[in-house]
């Protein structure tokens, strides 16, 4: 059993997913290359750290919930990284629980294990890494009612249960280094989920602005979709419109949800898989184009569904 978790990106997830781990009694040691991120943190009295390796020196367990692709490989090899010279006793499992491609994912085990050959970092035992990003927005992490779907040893996911239980509702076991293809189609499936509901949100705010300049009202427009054929999670659950719902983004100013950024890191992936099949998805494709155009418009930041406020409803304002 293990104790001394790092944990590392305190973001629109990682914030809450920290915050449930203390709660259920782990010590946990913190960092973001954000200072304000650490600040919350370091005024409640817990451990801020300024680089990942600090992290690892005082941790059994590492927990990374980053951006994308580049930003995981940068904490692990990055200067001052994980897995840097100089460490003491590093720690023995590694969970990443960032949306990355599974090339990254495959990377950085290779590293792990080939760092503990080079380093022999005080462990008798070759430390494991588990992949285990997560299903569920801000709410879900915030409840500690995520999903993880974990690819690794059965080892490491045994000595990972309870710990990713802190965290979320449910941990689904896809297997081993062995059965990547199903790790790879789990994260196909995570692809084409962000797709589809990134389509659905475009559908719902543009049909929300027609709505409005056809003289309805949103709330109207809202109980009518919710119970007809209209009804999506974008519609009953995420409504884009500000004020229809309390407690999702659109209701506070677009700030703290999954961000525009992220939706098109998504989309670019989804993308790249389809072309790798040699397959044509034009509806993706067109949500890519708004969703990185939404970010050269400065909005990168905010929640994906802003994509309402800032092409539709502001455009006669
Ligand atoms: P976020 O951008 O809000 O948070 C990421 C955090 O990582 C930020 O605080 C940032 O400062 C920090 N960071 C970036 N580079 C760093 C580095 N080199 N060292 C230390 N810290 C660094 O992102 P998020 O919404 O919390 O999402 C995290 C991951 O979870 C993403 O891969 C995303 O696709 C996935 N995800 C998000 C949601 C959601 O609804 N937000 C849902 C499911 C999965």
């Amino acid at each position: 059993a293990f104790q001394n978790v790092g944990f590392i990106g305190l973001g629109n997830m990682g914030s809450h997913m920290a915050r449930n781990l203390i709660m259920a009694g782990y010590k946990v040691t913190v960092h973001d290359i954000n200072e304000n991120a650490m600040k919350k943190f370091s005024d409640d009295g817990i451990p801020t750290k300024q680089s990942p390796l600090e992290v690892s020196e005082s941790s059994d367990v590492i927990i990374t919930m980053l951006p994308s692709s580049s930003h995981v490989l940068d904490v692990y090899n990055g200067p001052n990284g994980l897995l840097g010279t100089g460490g003491r006793l590093g720690p023995w499992l590694y969970i990443d629980s960032s949306t990355v491609d599974p090339h990254t994912s495959r990377k950085i085990s290779i590293d792990v294990a080939r760092c503990h050959l080079k380093e022999k970092r005080g462990h008798a035992k070759k430390p494991m890494i588990l992949d285990a990003p997560v299903s569920g927005g801000v709410p879900a992490a915030e409840a500690g009612k995520l999903t993880f779907m974990v690819g690794g040893s059965e080892e490491a996911y045994i000595a990972a249960k309870s710990l990713l239980l802190s965290m979320g509702k449910k941990a689904i076991y896809c297997g081993g280094n062995k059965n990547s293809i199903l790790i790879f189609v789990l994260k196909a499936a995570k692809i084409c989920n962000n797709m589809a509901m990134a389509i659905s949100m475009l559908g719902v705010s543009e049909a929300f602005a027609l709505g409005q300049n056809l003289g309805i009202k949103a709330s109207t427009l809202t109980d009518i979709f919710n119970c007809s054929s209209a009804r999506c999670w974008s519609s009953d659950t995420y409504n884009p419109v500000p004020g229809v719902m309390e407690s999702v983004p659109s209701s506070r100013n677009y700030d703290g949800g999954f961000t525009s950024k992220l939706m098109a890191k998504d989309l670019d992936l989804a993308m790249a898989s389809a072309s790798g099949v040699g397959f044509k998805c034009p509806m993706g494709s067109e949500a890519l184009e708004i969703y990185r155009k939404l970010c050269e418009d400065g909005c990168q930041s905010k929640d994906f569904s802003c994509v309402f406020h800032h092409y539709y409803a502001g455009k006669d304002e």
